[in-house]
């Protein structure tokens, strides 16, 4: 790599440094790229955030921060299971140089507020670290999901082309290498079982890109990870900073795309402790007419009280819940609360919530363990499986609910979790997750002390001269 790490005599006072953090446009990346951002700030560094057009977080939330747009040439209004992929190739192939010009203007421009010290970049732009490296300047890389994905990501079922992978083999064959009590190959299966052509090349993408930045973070809690972050270490030579949960760090502005409907915290307010079921399945997976029937049947067969976010033309090619019969819609009215878009954060942070049934998304997993709410599982896609795999066979925190929707098996799933006595059990192993959430936090806990060593490693950055077009 061409710039050094200085010597701490000549280490850069924060306040003179600036960071460049690159988005992926999507909610369950932006919030934890915002929130990351916000942290960094509070240390004393300048952040600039390089985002695509699509997605844009509304810059107002964020007065400190200065918004760099990126061209991205898309012409979409949401993102989807079906288009994710190909979103993802399209802001490859369109961002990376408009992101090049941009990095390369600022470094020409001497900013009074510091003097761009590293690109930090969600794993999913893995183009930034190239853009990083042509530029002279040290790269970060950040995982907005398990660190345990980026070895799933690694492990490819074979080397592509490039031949960036070539470690792969001897990860799926090593028997002893296990995710907590999941092999290798069970962790592979649980990212998708025969991954396309298109995703193969992403992931090695982003490993390579991961293995030629000069450190990761991950948003992730040492203790949630302990057996497997050693291992990611070992393959990756970088370092690796756990610091997360992120949102507990930075709890701050709203980076919801959606508005939130914060009506449903009154509802809540009108419930028993712990008695609601909170569903949601996230920003991006959707359902099908079937799935959206079950769903419903099977709240209102579990006679228990729940708030269900059912997001906007998330459901078959309807605008929201027609398909619903009418006298199902008042069976379940006087129980439930059906709304758009929720204050997640806070409606799991409310009382009356005693369960969670969940898509598995990576952030809805930290803000699940944080407030100690045990979960139902119904991964979707990407990391989701993995996920689950954690929280129901791993952490024991929750249970997992066939992919399959049935009404009846997700009344009596609402049940075991909510009512019966297995249900107190994961509750319980779910508070003290809480619990040690929490200490992590704490002076000399694991994310603080990361912290500390990541701000230490940033300072010591020493970017070389620009090199011009
Ligand atoms: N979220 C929210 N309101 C909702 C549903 C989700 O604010 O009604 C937030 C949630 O708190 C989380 C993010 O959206 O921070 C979703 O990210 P996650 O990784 O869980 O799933 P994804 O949307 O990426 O599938």
């Amino acid at each position: 790599m061409e710039f050094e790490i200085g010597h701490p005599v000549a280490m850069l006072e924060s306040e003179t440094c600036r960071l460049v953090l690159v988005l992926f446009p999507s909610q369950g990346h932006i919030n934890p790229m915002l929130q990351l951002a916000t942290i960094l700030n509070s240390r004393g560094f300048s952040i600039t955030i390089a985002h695509p057009e699509f997605n844009s977080p509304n810059p107002s939330n964020y007065p400190n921060f200065t918004f760099l747009p990126i061209p991205d040439g898309l012409s979409k209004s949401s993102l989807t299971v079906q288009d994710f992929h190909s979103t993802m190739l399209a802001i490859h192939r369109n961002c990376r140089e408009p992101l090049r010009r941009f990095i390369q203007q600022m470094l020409e421009q001497n900013d009074p507020q510091g003097r761009v010290a590293c690109i930090i970049y969600d794993a999913l732009m893995h183009f930034a670290q190239e853009v990083a490296a042509q530029l002279n300047l040290p790269s970060i890389n950040v995982r907005t999901s398990a660190a345990a994905s980026m070895l799933a990501f690694a492990a490819l079922p074979r080397a592509n082309e490039q031949g960036y992978i070539t470690f792969t083999d001897s990860l799926i064959q090593d028997e002893s290498l296990k995710l907590q009590s999941l092999n290798i190959r069970d962790l592979l299966i649980t990212m998708g079982e025969n991954p396309s052509d298109t995703v193969l090349e992403l992931r090695a993408a982003t490993t390579s890109a991961t293995r030629n930045s000069c450190a990761a973070i991950v948003n992730t809690i040492h203790f949630l990870e302990e057996e497997m972050l050693p291992k990611i270490q070992e393959y990756f030579h970088a370092p690796i900073y756990a610091i997360g949960p992120f949102h507990k760090l930075a709890p701050s502005s709203s980076s919801s795309l959606l508005k939130e409907d914060t009506g449903c915290i009154s509802w809540l307010d009108k419930q028993a402790s712990r008695s609601v079921l909170y569903v949601s399945f996230g920003s991006v997976a959707s359902m099908n007419e079937e799935q959206l029937l079950e769903t419903a049947m099977g709240l209102a067969m579990s006679e228990r009280p729940f708030l269900w976010v059912v997001r906007p033309s998330s459901v078959g090619c309807t605008e929201w819940l027609e398909l619903l019969p009418k006298g199902l819609q008042e069976i379940i009215g006087q129980r439930g609360c059906i709304v758009k878009w929720a204050p997640q954060k806070e409606v799991l942070a409310h009382g009356a919530v005693g369960g969670f049934w969940t898509h598995c998304g990576w952030n809805s997993t930290l803000e699940s363990i944080c407030e100690g709410v045990p979960m139902l599982c119904w991964p979707v896609f990407g990391d989701q499986g993995l996920d689950a795999k954690y929280i129901s066979h791993v952490w024991k925190i929750g249970l997992e609910l066939e992919a399959k929707l049935e009404r009846g098996k997700i009344a009596g799933a609402i049940r075991r979790l909510m009512v019966e006595e297995e249900g107190e059990e994961i509750r319980q192993q779910a508070q003290a997750f809480k619990e040690r959430a929490e200490r992590s936090l704490d002076m000399g806990g694991s994310t603080n002390t990361a912290l500390n060593e990541l701000v230490e490693l940033i300072l010591s950055f020493q970017p070389q001269h620009v090199t011009s077009d």
